[in-house]
């Protein structure tokens, strides 16, 4: 067992056994005699941050003691899945500390949309959610866009204290800070680890020019996104790696989508109407009578409506229905971690359907 040792960088417990949790070193590494642990290796060595995730409890623990700090709370968001990667206690937490909002991914959306209304609309749903930030961005951390004029914004909001970036798995965090740290720091140079004093904070610091530092926490994973319930190998089909092309369906009453077999669309009431999709360009969308869908996703589910695999099926979860009246138009009907489609017309009656666990949601359109 390995209970008593310690990361050299960071002061966490070491463990061998799950690459993906805080802690982990590969078994070799404890023959060493000092021993860092994977995420410490990867900074020191390759000034590179790496995802680790944590439980809830874990969690919560680090935004309390976030909250108590003097600092600017960076929250990364991914816009592709912004509900979803939301964190939505955060606002409890930040006490007195100003909230910095950075929406990532901002290369899916496609080109014709205007970034000031993403923003505007980010502004509102912040508000909505009981967060009011005193910025909010848009970014590429893959593409490394906009990463400059964050990097600015930060050094301003921040007012000579220290950073503390937040947000969910898979939002982009790492990738922005390591982006962010080649910005600051101009490639090459050597970024030191330490841990936190004092607390149980299992962060990587930064260090700042004025003495100051900016805190990478670790993130949050996010259950009720779709990326749980396919296969690993999946991942690559259903999140978007460029630009969305959005598909538009003229649909008329009683006609079915199929996202896959991962999610559902019925049109039940409302006239020949059009439905705009904006899902990952390599998911198949099938289009069906709804009197045929439930028949058809029994025989074809995980081969024709695929993913979810054939294999998979046994333990895949079933399709939960939920029912919308659509009273304004341009509203989204969000499936978590998959995208959204957009009933442009007010006066849809719809059916929507998810696994169990994931979550399904309507708003204000973004786009
Ligand atoms: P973390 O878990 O928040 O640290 O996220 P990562 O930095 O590991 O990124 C999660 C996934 O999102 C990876 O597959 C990245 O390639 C992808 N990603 C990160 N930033 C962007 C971005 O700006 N645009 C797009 N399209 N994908 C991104």
């Amino acid at each position: 067992s390995n209970h008593d040792i310690e990361c050299m960088g960071c002061g966490v417990k070491v463990q061998t056994e799950n690459p993906n949790e805080l802690g982990y070193a590969p078994a070799s590494a404890l023959e060493k005699e000092s021993i860092i642990c994977q995420r410490c290796f990867k900074l020191k060595h390759y000034n590179e941050v790496q995802d680790v995730s944590l439980t809830d409890d874990d969690f919560l623990k680090i935004l309390n003691e976030v909250g108590r700090t003097d600092s600017l709370i960076v929250k990364i968001v991914d816009i592709f899945d912004f509900n979803g990667s939301w964190l939505p206690g955060l606002h409890r937490f930040v006490g007195n500390n100003d909230v910095l909002l950075i929406g990532n991914k901002a290369d899916l959306l496609p080109k014709s949309v205007k970034h000031n209304r993403v923003i505007h609309w980010m502004k509102e749903s912040a508000k909505e959610l009981g967060l009011n930030p005193i910025d909010v961005l848009l970014v590429s951390a893959d593409k490394g866009n906009y990463i400059r004029e964050a990097a600015e914004a930060i050094d301003h909001y921040r007012r000579d204290l220290d950073v503390y970036v937040v947000g969910c798995t898979n939002v982009g965090k790492s990738t922005f800070i390591n982006r962010l740290i080649k910005e600051v720091t101009g490639e090459g140079d050597i970024i030191t680890t330490s841990h936190f004093p004092g607390t149980t904070l299992d962060t990587i610091e930064i260090p700042l020019d004025d003495g100051k530092a900016l805190i990478d926490t670790p993130g949050i994973i996010n259950h009720h996104q779709m990326a749980h319930f396919v296969d690993k190998r999946d991942l690559k089909v259903i999140t978007p790696k460029k630009e969305i092309k959005p598909k538009i369906y003229q649909l008329n009453e009683q006609q079915t989508l199929f996202f896959g077999g991962l999610a559902r669309l019925d049109y039940i009431a409302g006239g020949k109407r059009s439905f705009t999709c904006y899902i990952s360009n390599e998911l198949d969308i099938h289009r069906t009578k709804l009197e045929k869908a439930d028949e058809l996703y029994k025989n074809h589910a995980g081969e024709m409506l695929t993913p979810p695999r054939l294999e998979q099926m046994d333990e895949f979860p079933e399709l939960v229905r939920r029912e919308f009246t659509i009273k304004e138009g341009k509203t989204d009907v969000v499936f978590s971690g998959l995208g959204w489609v957009t009933v442009n017309e007010p006066g849809a009656k719809i059916a929507a359907y998810v696994p169990k666990g994931v979550n399904i949601m309507i708003r204000k359109s973004l786009i």
